[in-house]
């Protein structure tokens, strides 16, 4: 049984906190062997003092001295993106798990994946953003890519020791919980505030996901995200609402058989399995009570009123840097929604705008991948000002 040496991109965040937690309910499994945030001085130093990891990373500079005064003596800083790219090529780790928000992980998951290290993704943002690009990097270098996202563990799952291949799935079917809004009209959904968005009925998790997953951009966000991990292409890829959320998805082969994956809602577990894989061990996970649960119920998405999967289809049909462009305008609009500056149904409209005035180039390299993510955001601030 290997023991899976981790370095845990996003430390201090929700996914980053429950990665904590497994690392403490299977020591002989895994280990963590470096963390890193963005500017959570107080909670980084925290973490490194109880998991006694020798290597933090920080993104903002500016609070160098600050940690350094609250870190035990022999922990080595690593500042900035040189700092995040330099924890993630580590010698030594085995295993980069990033659960940074948005896409600055992507940097580090592609030197990770050079450096030969399997990758942990919980950051579908950098998938929607560069899926082809770091799976084709994966496959060169031989590394794992393994998913974190529920969803997408869930299939995963669901698709080990089949030997048919790709030919015999007829759909990968992504379950959502519906978010807060599941069945809020659509006259009231103009009238959605900050406050109703950040609370979601199943998962607790970080700000940007939570209103994703109340506009249904994060369920958008997962269907590109499962095209490039499991290499299917947007057609064979369905939604459908699941409000207990227990099924974490589905896959329908082509003799009509559905395999699904059922669990609690615990994050904690997917981020075991994507530690473990391809071994299963004992962990905190509580068994399901199906007599407690009565029932499971599915419904069809309200298409109409929640444009996010509409749109996350067209992206990921037409490919090139329209799904960077779609990921990208997302993250401008949720901030401003957040700040206060458009309303609730702006997010999709401000997102479907930026699609719209974008001429998609194919064959994206990073570069270009990169600069369509920023005119994205250019033209997203633009619509919202
Ligand atoms: P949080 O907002 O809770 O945490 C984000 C983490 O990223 C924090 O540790 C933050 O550090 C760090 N971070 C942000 N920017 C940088 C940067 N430039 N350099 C280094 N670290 C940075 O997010 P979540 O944990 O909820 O989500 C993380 C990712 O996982 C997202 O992509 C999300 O979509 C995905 N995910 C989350 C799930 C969940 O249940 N929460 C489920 C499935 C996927 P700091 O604290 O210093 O700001």
């Amino acid at each position: 049984m290997q023991k899976r040496k981790v370095v845990l991109l996003g430390s201090t965040g929700s996914i980053g906190t429950s990665t904590l937690k497994v690392a403490k309910e299977i020591p002989d499994r895994m280990e963590i062997v470096a963390l890193a945030a963005n500017s959570s001085v107080v909670d980084l130093a925290r973490q490194a003092k109880e998991t006694g990891v020798k290597h933090v990373a920080l993104y903002d500079v500016s609070k160098e001295s600050e940690l350094r005064a609250a870190l035990p003596e022999g922990v080595q800083i690593h500042l900035g993106p040189e700092g995040l790219l330099e924890v993630a090529t580590l010698a030594g780790a085995d295993m980069v798990l990033v659960a940074i928000v948005g896409t600055a992980g992507l940097h580090p998951a592609l030197a990770a994946i050079e450096a030969g290290k399997d990758l942990a993704v919980a950051s579908k943002e950098i998938l929607v953003m560069a899926g082809e690009l770091v799976m084709a990097a994966a496959e060169r270098k031989g590394v794992n890519v393994l998913p974190v996202d529920s969803e997408h563990n869930a299939i995963f799952q669901c698709l080990n020791g089949h030997q048919g291949g790709e030919r015999e799935v007829s759909r990968l079917i992504l379950t959502a919980s519906g978010g807060p809004f599941r069945q809020t009209s659509a006259e009231e959904l103009k009238h959605v505030t900050l406050a109703q968005a950040l609370k979601h009925p199943t998962w607790e998790m970080g700000r940007k996901i939570t209103i994703d997953s109340s506009t249904l951009f994060n369920k958008g966000l997962e269907m590109i995200e499962a095209r490039w991990l499991f290499g299917i292409e947007m057609e064979r890829i369905d939604v459908i609402v699941h409000p207990q959320s227990i099924v974490h998805s589905m896959v329908e082969y082509i003799d009509g058989s559905v395999l699904a994956q059922m669990s609690n809602t615990d994050m904690c577990f997917p981020i075991q399995y994507a530690v473990t894989w391809p071994d299963r061990v004992v962990g905190g996970l509580s068994p399901l009570d199906f007599a407690q649960l009565a029932k499971l119920e599915f419904e069809a998405p309200r298409y109409e009123d929640f444009p996010a999967l509409q749109l996350a289809r067209r992206a990921g049909e037409e490919g090139g840097t329209l799904p960077a462009v779609f990921n990208a305008a997302n993250e401008v609009a949720v901030d401003a929604f957040c700040d206060g500056l458009i309303g609730y149904l702006d997010i999709a409209d401000v997102v479907g705008k930026v699609m719209d005035a974008h001429c998609t180039l194919q064959a994206a390299d990073l570069e270009t991948l990169i600069s369509a993510d920023l005119d994205a955001r250019h033209s997203a601030h633009g619509f919202i000002q």
